[in-house]
């Protein structure tokens, strides 16, 4: 079923279902007795229905932000205008859900209420387009850090259970190693703990690596380095595409214009900056409609040049097409 009959359907019937996705979403204007409504954005790739669905942000500290010192972060914040309580840079957590007509593909499930007190609203966004987590055919999850996969094993259980779950062979085999988790820090831990409910939890796991066909028109590409199956996944259809990057920006305020800074979570810097410093200049060479899910709500955009540095350009949006 298509994801507009689902959401015709949905509000013919008025159905809890939406009331309970609204309350997951809580937020102060709705205790006032206000009703929020869920943000999503939408976007047409060819046949293709792209929707951006947020879990939630967190504010992470200068410090979290490697390859260059919290000072240069904060003169940087300064001059930018961009400072905040606490010296820190806010990240989202955008999820991509393409619709092909027949078929619903979510790419990544967030963090789900596992880093701080803001997330965990993906559900709530998705019953707000009238699906429901079985409605799910299929899932990429573009690496096995905490805030990618948590949302499908939330509860301890199978949250996609219905779906076939794709993920790099490489993040299964570093994750689930004991030696690469007891030489990780403490705060990676969550990821392997994660890794391993993944695998348990969907025993049909599809391993895959690097560039693969997924469905029609949804192929994955390698983008090694942030993890070592840190993957993207690309749409293309009658001449358009859109590249997810994932975990390739992390803020507006660094990326693209410095490849060299990086994310604590990085266990090989040099790989991850490596891959920075190719994929910028490469996606500011062709234009590509890139989407990546922790720069400003719903991530999208394009890496431009403007005197020989390297800009992020928001692409417009909208949440009706
Ligand atoms: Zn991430």
């Amino acid at each position: 079923m298509s994801l507009t009959r689902r959401a015709f359907a949905r509000n013919l019937l008025a159905t809890p279902v939406a009331a309970g996705g609204l309350a997951l979403t809580a937020s102060p204007s709705q205790a006032a007795g206000l009703s929020a409504p869920v943000p999503h954005a939408a976007v047409k790739i060819g046949r293709f229905t792209v929707h951006m669905l947020t879990d939630g942000h967190v504010d992470l500290p200068y410090g979290f932000f490697t390859g260059q010192s919290p000072e240069d972060t904060a003169a940087q914040a300064t001059a930018a205008h961009v400072t905040r309580p606490g010296d820190t840079l806010r990240l989202g957590f955008t999820q991509y859900l393409i619709d092909d007509g027949a078929r619903l593909v979510l790419v990544d499930t967030g963090p789900a209420g596992g880093i701080g007190e803001h997330t965990g609203k993906l559900p709530g966004a998705l019953a707000s387009l009238g699906v429901a987590p079985d409605d799910i055919d299929a899932v990429i999850l573009t690496h096995t850090h905490f805030d990618h996969i948590s949302g499908a094993i939330a509860g301890g259980r199978a949250v996609y259970g219905q779906a076939e779950v794709f993920v790099d062979r490489r993040d299964i085999a570093q994750f689930t190693d004991p030696g690469a988790r007891a030489a990780a820090p403490d705060f990676l831990q969550s990821s392997f703990d994660a890794t391993a409910d993944l695998v348990r939890l969907y025993p049909r796991l599809q391993q895959i690596q690097g560039n693969q066909d997924i469905l029609p028109g949804i192929s994955t590409v390698d983008l090694t380095g942030h993890t070592p199956g840190h993957i993207g996944v690309r749409i293309a259809d009658a001449g358009q595409s859109m590249l997810i990057v994932s975990d390739m920006l992390f803020h507006p305020l660094l990326h693209p214009e410095r490849a060299e800074v990086g994310f604590v979570f990085e266990q090989d810097p040099a790989a991850a900056q490596a891959m920075r410093a190719r994929f910028f200049p490469m996606a500011a060479g062709d234009g590509s409609l890139i989407a990546a899910t922790h720069m400003p709500f719903p991530g999208l955009g394009r890496i431009g040049r403007d005197q020989g540095r390297l800009t992020w350009v928001n692409e417009d949006w909208a949440s009706t097409l």
